[in-house]
């Protein structure tokens, strides 16, 4: 048998690393350590019920394990055959008690293409990842393909870039590639920091070899030699993981000189970030990777044809580099089978906020937000009414419940008034006040906000105590208004994306749910 214990930052915080030195040590104890494997996996996306370890072969699921737990585990059922029916999932909607993993509602309705090996593989073994069929994609397009054939899948799939714009990350490779500057560079852009959001620290901290390999064939594809994985310093798991597998492929020969003897060669490096939302923005990023204050630039040029230190260079987020092994293994036209005309394959969202199932989630581009909340998420706790989801982090905005239909897509959540971002997902309830919401993002963009631009720093600003005066009851006639003319200004003349799209919580609240901004005003006349 074999046991995988989700050891994910989430996991960590509620005793993994306990559970997993108990089971050691019971094995042991019982005589069992040869017979059964334990392997520390990363995420396996239910953090709400963490730490999960899963049996093998049978599948048979536990949740919130303690230490205490492990020597019945270990008697019960790893030597007698037995489920323990305390810690199996109790469905709540239909009180049945569930065993195997993939049964449980929560896993039954996803689809998770690029987030499923973060439960089988141990983010410190590459040989657990090459079991899984890793690096096979590189040395496939190595051995079988040229540059430009892998350049072409890529943009045959029409993968979109996950941290944001969705802007398609093929046409953004091939401006690169085209470039006739010799020296070009790929990064990795691991800056996630919308409250809530934690897909990309859960990837890179579970499957790093996934992310590297999928850097490597994009260097391969636009000709660059240098890599850099920009990843918050508040992802302390995350560093340690990703810099063993760089270790772990520069050994194997999957980075580094003459890559598989291919002559192809290129290295990785990894630059910590000091802690500002701000650099998640390209300009942002590549400034503070030449060493300097991270804020943003004016994009007179593309960042992928003057970029870090104005050579091309071509940012995409960890999500969207995970994808593009499993492009080039199998293939364009399998990848568009999956998601909608215009937002091809899955996506993954952290749903977080008032929801009965806290965790990450992987589903097809396309799928009803009313699936995500309430079949995967089962739905809202405690009984309370579902009252709005905010989609796309701080910049985002939140959408009601007479839109739950609406499937989620790059262009189909632009169109409600909200976007895509990375995929935060936090669902409110009917106590939830939306003015403050609203105020709360407000709050947190002009913190975050690096002072650059007056329409930002200054607009931002005046919107933050406009918002708080209405939620203290000292709102008058003309603040939405003033907030409606402070956000024209910030959308239209703001310097970066932060600052453009800051307005978002307010306008979207605005949009969906103006009466209780009303409230708020009128009541305190
Ligand atoms: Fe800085 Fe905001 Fe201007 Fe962006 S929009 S450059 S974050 S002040």
């Amino acid at each position: 048998p074999c046991i995988t214990l989700c050891s994910g930052s989430a996991c960590h915080a509620t005793g993994s690393h306990d559970v997993a030195a108990r089971l050691a040590e019971e094995l042991e104890k019982q005589g069992l350590a040869k017979e059964v494997d334990i392997r520390r996996t990363g995420c396996h996306g239910f953090c709400e019920r963490g730490p999960i370890i899963v049996i093998h072969p049978d599948e048979i699921c536990y949740f919130q394990i303690q230490p205490d737990d492990v020597p019945e585990i270990i008697t019960e059922t790893i030597k007698g055959k037995k489920v323990i029916e305390r810690l199996v999932y109790d469905d709540p909607a239909t009180n049945e008690k569930i065993v195997q993993e993939s049964k449980i509602p929560f896993y039954k309705h996803q689809q998770r293409l690029v987030f499923g090996s973060n439960s089988s593989v141990d983010p410190k073994s590459i040989d657990d990842y090459l079991a899984i069929g890793g690096y096979n994609a590189l040395a496939k397009a190595l051995d079988r393909m040229t540059d430009e054939e892998v350049l072409e899948e890529i943009k045959k799939s029409n993968l979109r870039g996950r941290g944001g714009g969705g802007f398609p990350a093929g046409r953004k490779w091939e401006g690169s590639r085209n470039d006739p500057e010799p020296v070009k560079y790929v990064i990795v852009n691991a800056d996630e920091g919308d409250p809530g959001a934690y897909m990309d620290r859960s990837l890179l901290e579970g499957n790093p070899h996934a992310i590297l390999e999928g850097l490597t064939l994009g260097a391969y594809a636009i000709g660059a030699h240098e890599g850099y994985i920009y990843v918050r310093q508040e992802y302390p798991l995350a560093v340690e993981n990703v810099h063993t597998a760089i270790r772990l492929a520069e050994e194997y020969g999957f980075l580094g000189k003459n890559i598989l003897g291919s002559g192809f060669d290129f290295e990785v490096k990894v630059h910590k970030g000091a802690g500002a939302f701000v650099c998640g923005e390209s300009t942002a990023l590549m400034t503070a990777l030449e060493g300097r204050v991270g804020e943003p630039r004016p994009k007179y040029i593309r960042s992928n044809i003057k970029g870090l230190w104005e050579k091309p260079s071509v940012l995409n987020n960890v999500e969207t580099w995970a994808n593009v092994p499993m492009i080039i293994n199998k293939g364009a036209d399998w990848f568009t089978e999956h998601g909608t005309e215009t937002s091809k394959g899955t996506k993954i969202f952290s749903l977080v906020g008032k929801i009965t199932n806290t965790g990450l989630v992987e589903v097809p581009m396309g799928t009803p937000l009313k699936d995500i909340i309430f079949k995967i998420g089962g739905g809202i706790p405690g009984g309370r009414k579902f009252k709005a989801v905010q989609t796309g982090g701080p910049s985002g905005g939140c959408i009601p419940e007479d839109q739950l239909d609406l499937p989620v897509g790059f262009d189909e959540l632009t169109k409600a008034g909200s976007m895509m971002g990375s995929g935060g997902m936090i669902v409110m309830d009917e106590d939830t006040c939306m003015v403050d919401v609203a105020r709360y993002f407000i709050e947190f963009l002009t913190d975050e906000s690096c002072g650059k631009c007056v329409p930002c720093r200054e607009g931002l600003r005046q919107m933050l105590k406009i918002l708080t005066n209405i939620t203290q009851g000292k709102g008058k006639e003309g603040d939405i208004e003033l907030l409606e003319a402070l956000s024209e200004t910030a959308m239209e003349a703001a310097l970066c994306a932060l600052g453009k799209s800051a307005p978002n919580p307010f306008l979207s609240t605005l949009r969906y749910f103006r009466e209780e901004y009303e409230a708020h005003i009128n009541e305190k006349r």
